[in-house]
């Protein structure tokens, strides 16, 4: 995969990131060896920003950035990229050790970029009071930390409030062709272009959701491309930005990686019919109403009832995309297990607070475990008719 020198950051960066938070891992928390040579073989093929944070994969990503490359390959071979979990630190001294935790986990003397994780407006306020630019300022000045950042996920008003505090290298938006539209990303991103701040953007599928779509948005998009993956189409159009100086993509498997490998080799810009598509495949997603989680798992450690929150939404969502209302009581009640349904939920409203996607989970998930009923409730009463029995 070719670099690219991103001016403003004076580095050469490959195109696409490796997210690390959504390879596969065992039950003990340990990973299968092709996690490793999935790593491996994504960096020998071109990639070097690697993204991880201090919560993904169950607090074990730092390490395993650290045992697949950074004690394989010389430092100078990547660019690590790890973020602040702002909602961990009750003060500057928190800061402080996560921080050394970090370099610790990751066996490292500094970090490429270090970003403020997941913000939004509460949370901005919240770590500007606790110190945290005088943090990163401090950082940066003693060498550990190259380029200083910020992800978040809320409006673009935020984001002028977030940008106009500091002298930002980089920030990390969610841009993908839905939420350009159906989010006003593409507000944030203009925001951030006119100061000429590079994005890096992370969720460019939407968390995997625009990589297989309702079968009539599909159709639209092969009969376009009939060789290209849905998931392609979303990495070209945030890839295709000029603004955009790295798309992260979360690889789980090396088919994932030899796909969007192949997609990045030659970034061919939207056309106005392609872009047209995309407008229509967007609308057609709308008119479903999924829910917009992407499946980070940040709201599943703090439940206290165990609630598998994302496994619900992404079923309830599957079933709106493809159509498959009536079996929405099978997903539910076959799949998720016993105890781990929204029926458990107590609505203490602790997943809210670790939400990126500011979904009130308590709410959907009571929508979905009345519809489910409902939908049960429904397949029965029909069964009785049928058989007589009403
Ligand atoms: S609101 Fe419900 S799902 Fe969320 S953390 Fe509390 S019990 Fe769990
Ligand atoms: S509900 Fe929110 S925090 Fe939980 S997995 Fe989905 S997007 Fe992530």
């Amino acid at each position: 995969m070719r670099r690219r020198y991103i001016k403003q950051l004076n580095m050469s960066l490959s195109p696409l990131g490796f997210g690390v938070m959504r390879v596969a891992q065992n039950a003990d928390g340990s990973f299968p060896p092709e996690v490793y040579s999935l790593l491996a073989e994504a960096l020998e093929k071109g990639i070097n920003y690697f993204d991880t944070a201090w919560p993904y994969l169950r607090g074990r990503s730092e390490t395993l950035v650290r045992d697949a490359l950074v004690r394989k390959y010389g430092r100078d071979r990547f660019h690590i990229a790890d973020k602040l979990p702002v909602w961990d630190c009750g003060d500057r001294k928190d800061m402080d050790r996560v921080f050394d935790a970090q370099l610790e986990r990751l066996s490292v003397e500094y970090v490429d970029f270090y970003l403020l994780h997941g913000l939004h407006h509460r949370r901005w306020i919240d770590i500007y009071d606790k110190g945290a630019l005088d943090f990163l300022e401090e950082k940066r000045r003693e060498g550990r930390i190259r380029k200083v950042g910020f992800s978040m996920h809320d409006t673009v008003e935020t984001l002028k409030i977030i940008e106009s505090a500091y002298n930002w290298d980089f920030a990390q938006l969610q841009i993908n062709y839905h939420d350009w539209i159906a989010q006003r990303a593409k507000e944030s991103y203009e925001y951030l272009a006119e100061r000429n701040i590079p994005c890096i953007v992370m969720e460019p599928v939407g968390g995997g959701r625009l990589s297989k779509l309702p079968p009539e948005a599909a159709k639209l998009l092969n009969g376009l491309r009939p060789n290209e993956s849905e998931a392609s189409w979303a990495l070209r159009f945030v890839g295709a930005l000029p603004n955009v100086a790295v798309t992260l993509s979360g690889m789980a498997t090396r088919e994932q990686l030899e796909d969007n490998i192949a997609t990045f080799g030659t970034i061919q810009p939207m056309s106005k019919r392609e872009s047209d598509a995309l407008k229509e495949v967007t609308k057609i997603i709308q008119s479903k109403n999924p829910i917009p989680c992407t499946a980070c798992r940040y709201c599943v450690d703090d439940c206290p009832k165990g609630v598998d929150i994302p496994q619900i939404f992404q079923r309830y969502n599957d079933c709106k995309l493809f159509e498959r209302s009536d079996r929405l009581d099978v997903q539910y009640f076959v799949f998720v297990p016993d105890g781990k349904r929204a029926d458990s939920c107590v609505s203490c409203g602790k997943c809210v607070k670790k939400c990126p996607q500011n979904i009130d989970i308590p709410q959907k998930l009571k929508m979905i475990h009345d519809e489910a009923v409902g939908t049960a409730k429904g397949m029965e009463d029909s069964r009785l008719r049928e058989s007589g029995g009403v």
